[in-house]
């Protein structure tokens, strides 16, 4: 099966629910739950640690040790989702395709499987 618009071939679709045919929504691992917010804090820290060295006296040891702490949850995170990833991707290609409402993001054209 192939994901692209029927009408005009474009990659860029869309799964629409349907209220008599709700989609099965995809695993989502906690690990990546985690992950994702993780690795926000952790690039945020980043950044204000650069502007403190660059602007200031350095970093302080509180975010120091809060960049540590943030960046040992990132790679916990990361090494979970690493192993969670085989069912995640099984998970979303029984979604992908278990769902039989797409819209197309292109030309707005609506089509069931
Ligand atoms: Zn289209």
């Amino acid at each position: 099966m192939q994901y692209q618009c029927p009408k005009c071939q474009s990659r860029k679709i869309l799964p629409v629910a349907s209220a008599s045919e709700p989609a099965v929504r995809p695993n989502v691992p906690k690990s990546l739950v985690i992950l994702i917010p993780a690795i926000f804090v952790l690039l945020l820290l980043v950044v204000i640690s650069i502007a403190m060295w660059a602007f200031g006296d350095g970093a302080g040891q509180t975010l120091q040790i809060a960049t540590v702490v943030v960046f040992l949850i990132c790679a916990g995170a990361g090494v979970m989702f690493w192993r969670d990833l085989p069912d995640f991707k099984i998970s979303m290609q029984a979604f992908m395709s278990n769902n039989r409402h797409w819209k197309c993001r292109d030309c707005n054209h609506e089509w069931n499987i």
